[in-house]
């Protein structure tokens, strides 16, 4: 019985082990705020962004402006979901 408990704990401990890593793999490519160089679009709410803006995201090398810091936020943590190829 204690042997299941374990590697049911050990389980666990993997899969957050897994999940730790993308979210850190993810972050990486998420660089601190940039200045917005042009006009663009929010692509959490479709709100139109002015250049020179600071909420900004930078994903695989595009800057991404923000109508406010909670949209940044749900754009940092899963920015693949709301960036059409
Ligand atoms: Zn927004």
């Amino acid at each position: 019985m204690k042997k299941t408990l374990l590697t049911i704990g050990l389980s666990l401990a993997f899969i957050q082990f897994i999940n730790a890593s993308n979210l850190t793999e993810t972050q990486q490519k998420i660089a601190v705020s940039d200045t917005l160089k042009k006009d663009g679009i929010d692509p959490i709410c479709k709100m139109k962004v002015k250049a020179g803006n600071t909420k900004t995201v930078v994903f695989e090398k595009k800057t991404y402006g923000f109508c406010s810091e909670s949209c940044k936020k749900t754009f940092a943590a899963d920015p693949k979901k709301y960036i059409k190829k």
